[in-house]
């Protein structure tokens, strides 16, 4: 049986002329650690539930992209993650929202899929349900990085939030992860995991949190992780749509999301994109930005990473 996963590091990427090579390099060194690591898990005949799961976790260990370390700030100057899963496998799920001291909220949505009869656990909550299981308490420090903090005095000198990608042109423009992945057994699965907006407020919480906006996986279906301006991506339930229009008008998974981040969502000034996976193990990348940070190694084992939209 075929294996493949794909991954994302957000949509929305940093212009090529403020690109360097140095920066360049260590984005696509990050991207590629990613989909090795999830790859290695499918190709071992492991699940595809463990292959997103440990791509995820290695993004958000880098400082490159917005979740787990790296993640953007609210306007009280802290760290609040959100992050979902879900096994293709009976449709399982499980996701966070609001989390301050997790080092991999993807981890810790896994552990609420797989060890509660809940689906989605917020704020302090959701910590807790962590310590019990022994996560250990992460301090905000770990996440913070100085980038992060000067996009966030911008934002509010300006009284705007914004996407870690969007309006930052002198500035460095990462974003949210995820992945998708089928494995030998031909069980699909999708991770998403993000830091959310810079200077939100009252609790907002994006898509990336949400079965159905920002994370769908049905086996013999499509997997789909999104990236983008989570509020839009909320009002469409792209990834469920997508999957939608997959099960029920038989479209491929590219004429379906191009559907949809070309349709829909840009008709709403919804700007991001998408990975789907097929049950076949077929990848494709939607986006409707100047870019979207990915990579993916298809069934032949190939691995292609890349940033802007027009490379094919
Ligand atoms: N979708 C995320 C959110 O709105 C942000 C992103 O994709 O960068 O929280």
């Amino acid at each position: 049986m075929p294996f493949s996963i794909a991954i994302h590091g957000g949509a929305g990427t940093i212009l090529r002329e403020q690109m360097t090579p140095e920066l360049q390099h260590a984005i696509e060194a990050d991207l590629e650690k990613s989909v090795r690591c999830g790859f290695e898990i499918l190709r071992s005949g492991g699940l595809a539930i463990d292959a997103v799961t440990a791509a995820v976790k290695v993004l958000e260990d880098s400082p490159h992209f917005n979740a787990g370390r790296g993640s953007v700030l609210t306007n009280q100057e802290m760290v609040e993650m959100d992050a979902s899963i879900m096994d293709g496998r009976g449709k399982k799920a499980g996701a966070v929202a609001g989390v301050r001291h997790i080092r991999h909220p993807i981890e810790l949505a896994k552990a609420v899929m797989q060890d509660s009869e809940h689906v989605f656990l917020i704020g302090e909550g959701a910590e807790s349900f962590a310590f019990e299981r022994d996560f250990p308490y992460t301090e905000q420090d770990y996440f913070y990085t100085d980038r992060r903090y000067e996009q966030l005095l911008s934002m509010k000198e300006k009284g705007l939030f914004a996407l870690s990608e969007s309006s930052y042109p002198d500035d460095k423009k990462y974003g949210t992860v995820g992945a998708v992945a089928l494995d030998n057994n031909g069980n699909l699965a999708s991770a998403t995991s993000t830091g959310g907006i810079t200077n939100k407020k009252y609790g907002r919480v994006g898509d990336s949190a949400v079965i159905g906006a920002g994370t769908w996986a049905e086996n013999g279906v499509v997997a789909v992780s999104t990236t983008g301006m989570g509020e839009h991506f909320l009002q469409e339930n792209v990834a469920a749509d997508v999957a939608a229009r997959v099960r029920y008008l038989q479209e491929t998974i590219e004429c379906a999301a191009e559907h949809i981040v070309q349709g829909e969502l840009k008709a709403r000034g919804g700007e991001g994109g998408l990975i789907a996976m097929d049950k076949c193990g077929n990848a494709h990348f939607a986006m409707n930005s100047s870019g979207m940070y990915r990579a993916m190694i298809n069934t032949q084992g190939e691995c292609k990473i890349k940033i802007y939209a027009d490379q094919d």
